[in-house]
């Protein structure tokens, strides 16, 4: 039987057979890409999707700092935004730097300390994409994406450039709307870049210190050093709720810190974050992290959501 992978469209960037993917993520689990797609630039993507059968699956990755890619790998084409020309971050107009959907959250708030723009040094908390920053709506310490996301660029399924201008990128929008670590950005666009607009002139030094505290913060309270995926599940409320309930104590309620399913545990520094101690399949992490929803509802009667992304096939 003809496999759909030996004709596919030329490109100028690279495309990988059977490509194994736990590399590409922060949990460092999961099986292959049946075909993974680092497109050269912006035309190379747009020219391979417009001339990819439009029966075969597309995913978009940013860096996995917010995914479980499962055992069995991805099905189809899955799709990174990496290397020097995607992690561009350049300035942007007043107070504004543009950055490629590959740059990394980090860099974006170290470029805006160095140019003296104030308001985005909140990025330096999240390990992210930019691209992924759109999609989970990230945020931190009282700011998130939707607050300073400007213009997104992005290309569709078939191929077709597309950019959202800035009013949509605000809560209550009719056709765009972000929430808690979530959008409905359409989800066959692939973010290319975004215009990101900071809240005015800020001294650069300040700034830079402003990040070193953020980062001492996530040091002492997250185990940013181990194989994770950020916060397991999203809290019951939304910010702002009075009494809000968090998922970490909840967790920690239902008896959960340090519990164990094969090589995943739940972190004893921060309960709502799940690791891979060393040898943990993707399944291992799943498993716990269900088991941790079942004894959540069991002792507190609250249903936790997954706000980690879990793709893929179950079985290699
Ligand atoms: C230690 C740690 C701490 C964290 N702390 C925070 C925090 O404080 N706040 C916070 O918000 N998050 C936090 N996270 C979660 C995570 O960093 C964010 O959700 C981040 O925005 C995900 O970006 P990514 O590039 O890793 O996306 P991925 O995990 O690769 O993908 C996430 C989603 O984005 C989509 N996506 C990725 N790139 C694109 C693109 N170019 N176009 C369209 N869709 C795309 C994917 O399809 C997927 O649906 C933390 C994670 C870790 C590991």
């Amino acid at each position: 039987m003809a496999d759909w992978r030996d004709s596919l469209p030329e490109v100028r960037g690279k495309l990988m057979r059977d490509q194994p993917l736990a590399p590409y993520t922060w949990f460092r689990v999961g099986g292959p890409a049946d075909i993974l797609f680092l497109p050269a630039d912006e035309e190379d993507l747009a020219a391979f999707l417009k001339d990819l059968p439009e029966d075969v699956p597309v995913t978009f990755l940013g860096v996995g700092s917010n995914t479980i890619v499962r055992d069995g790998g991805i099905e189809g084409v899955t799709i990174r935004l990496m290397g020097g020309y995607w992690g561009a971050v350049e300035p942007g107009g007043p107070h504004s730097l543009f950055a490629r959907a590959g740059a990394l959250d980090l860099a974006v708030a170290k470029t805006a300390a160095k140019q003296g723009i104030s308001g985005l040094s909140f990025f330096s908390g999240i390990p992210g994409s930019i691209g992924g920053a759109v999609r989970t709506n990230a945020g931190c310490y009282g700011r998130e994406l939707k607050d300073v996301a400007n213009q997104i660029e992005g290309i569709t399924r078939s191929g077709e450039k597309v950019r959202f201008e800035a009013e949509i990128a605000q809560y209550g929008d009719p056709k765009i709307e972000f929430s808690y670590r979530h959008t409905n950005f359409p989800e066959d666009v692939i973010v290319t870049g975004i215009l990101l607009t900071g809240s005015g002139e800020g001294d650069p030094e300040a700034l830079q210190k402003e990040i070193a505290e953020h980062q001492a913060r996530r040091a002492e309270t997250q185990p940013i050093r181990e194989k994770t995926g950020g916060s397991t599940f999203a809290n019951p409320d939304p910010p702002g709720t009075p009494d809000q309930r968090s998922s970490w104590k909840l967790v920690d309620q239902a008896g959960c810190r340090g519990l164990r399913v094969g090589g995943a545990q739940v972190s004893e520094k921060h309960c709502n974050f799940l690791i891979n101690t060393d040898d943990a399949t993707a399944a291992d992490i799943e498993a716990l992290g269900e088991l941790v929803r079942a004894r959540v509802l069991d002792v507190t009667g609250v249903s936790l959501r997954w706000e980690i992304r879990r793709i893929g096939r179950l079985q290699p």
